[in-house]
């Protein structure tokens, strides 16, 4: 895949202007941290979370799906430690005059990485969670993620679903966090929405997987602190070498990736972080993130903790509720959990930035979406727009196939134009009507990434397209 080196301010202007993504409230100026999806960006979003769903839910038999309130007890968020640890301080270095961010638990403790000491006294806490007003009874909060509404779920869904460890629930929804600097487009926001998994197994039994073989490039905590260059390791030699410590932190981040790569991600463009001590959070014994190189750098993509049992031991303390399930050898644990948490948006540029191609022979930006990802599968253009019988043809089609697919139907313009139009917004293949389509009933379907055309019989062109999409046949081989 070419590399194109487009900036996020590029990337922001090119989704603004084609309809994905734009500034929240622009009449008004825009609102920081806050983006409004365009008639585009709402399908390719819902498309990558009904395959985020698909992968991780349906095609497995051991993840259940819940959909929690964006707004719940605020003592949920006392009990996980929100309330009283998720919060950024400010810090103020007079040496260098940078302003910092710190964790908590730093305070009268850290350094700047100019070794100067911070001005303790203009330090100030920032609030991660965004309060509101519920009722009479005073303020909630905006979920700062979605994992709190399964653990506090948890015992129910299992007993719903006959659950035996291991055992997942996932979830797709909103979160918001107070940002100080929200910046970078959809990379840090103030509302986002996140694909999570609270993955709960007894760290006792067996492990029921093979690793398997997949190559990432990874950079561990001691890489990090002793300045070594990543290495590509397969996620089971990782966890041979002591690298990933448990099985399931590598099966995890081995599936998350193939996840990025099933809908067409540049593996060149990934790799796994662990999280250096101080950047971990308040609930999580060890962290792995899979990072994605943005123009601006190796950036977080996707998050791996393993919350031990944490939440749930919290929990059943502060609701006074049991929490415990039972295990294989019949006794009441409190299961571990791993959570692989994945951002909707940051995903969502992974694939933008991987799709995002000039194409120098055809002067126009194509867009080399996975076609599971593409807004619109199919444009249908009729070639003759004088011409009643191939109007009638090319409506048929359109009709008949849109019960299937979104797709659009466009004659304006030259047919040079319309190719140029789809590609941009990452329409996988074109079909259009001539004047031989009407005694040959057949069509012209043309491929988006190569601009080869086939002729195929209308009659077949459901399939066809089917297969298509779903990446069963190649182009090529159409016959
Ligand atoms: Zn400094």
């Amino acid at each position: 895949m070419e590399n194109q080196n487009i900036s996020i301010e590029d990337m922001a202007n090119f989704c603004k202007r084609k309809g994905f993504v734009y500034p929240s409230a622009e009449i008004y100026g825009g609102f920081s941290g806050f983006w409004d999806y365009g008639p585009l960006g709402v399908e390719l979003k819902n498309n990558l979370k009904k395959f985020w769903w698909k992968f991780h839910v349906h095609n497995r038999e051991d993840i259940v799906g819940v959909d929690g309130s964006i707004i719940t007890n605020p003592k949920v968020w006392k009990a996980s430690g929100h309330v009283d640890n998720f919060s950024d301080i400010l810090v103020f270095c007079p040496k260098c005059k940078k302003t910092d961010k710190i964790d908590k638990h730093e305070i009268k403790k850290v350094k700047c990485d100019c070794e100067g000491e911070f001005d303790w006294e203009k330090s100030k806490e920032i609030k991660q969670m965004l309060e509101t007003n519920v009722g009479l009874k005073g303020s909630a909060y905006l979920r700062p993620e979605t994992a709190q509404s399964i653990f506090i779920n948890f015992k129910s869904v299992y007993d719903n679903s006959r659950g035996k460890l291991p055992f997942g629930i996932a979830q797709i929804g909103k979160a918001f966090r107070n940002e100080i600097a929200p910046r970078d487009f959809l990379f840090r926001c103030r509302e986002f929405e996140q694909m999570e998994i609270e993955y709960f197994v007894d760290p006792k039994e067996k492990f029921p997987y093979e690793l398997g073989d997949n190559k990432i490039s990874i950079f561990s905590e001691d890489m990090q602190k002793n300045n070594k260059e990543t290495t590509e390791i397969s996620f089971k030699e990782a966890f041979n070498k002591k690298i990933l410590k448990t099985k399931w932190h590598a099966y995890w981040l081995e599936k998350e990736y193939l996840w990025f790569i099933s809908l067409g991600a540049n593996p060149e463009n990934l790799r796994i972080r662990q999280h250096v001590s101080k950047e971990k959070s308040h609930y999580a014994l060890d962290t792995w993130d899979i990072e994605y190189k943005f123009p601006f750098g190796w950036k977080e993509v996707h998050g791996m903790a393993n919350r031990s049992n944490y939440d749930l031991n919290q929990h059943q303390k502060n609701s006074q509720k049991k929490l415990k399930v039972i295990n294989l050898n019949n006794e009441k644990i409190l299961p571990t959990v791993y959570e692989p948490s994945q951002g909707v948006e940051r995903a969502l540029l992974v694939f933008l930035f991987d799709a995002y191609t000039y194409d120098e022979k055809r002067k126009n930006i194509v867009l080399k979406l996975h076609p599971q990802l593409a807004p619109i599968k199919t444009a249908i253009l009729p070639l003759v727009k004088n011409n009643s019988k191939i109007i009638k043809i090319s409506k048929d089609i359109f009709n008949e196939l849109k019960k299937d697919f979104n797709i659009v139907y466009d004659e304006s313009g030259s047919i040079g134009r319309r190719y140029s139009r789809n590609d941009e917004i990452g329409t996988p293949f074109c079909v259009t009507i001539d004047e031989d389509s009407i005694k040959n009933k057949d069509v012209t379907i043309r491929n988006r990434d190569t601009t080869k055309q086939k002729r195929i019989k209308i009659s077949e062109l459901k399939n066809i397209l089917t297969s298509l999409i779903k990446k069963e046949i190649n182009f090529d081989k159409i016959k």
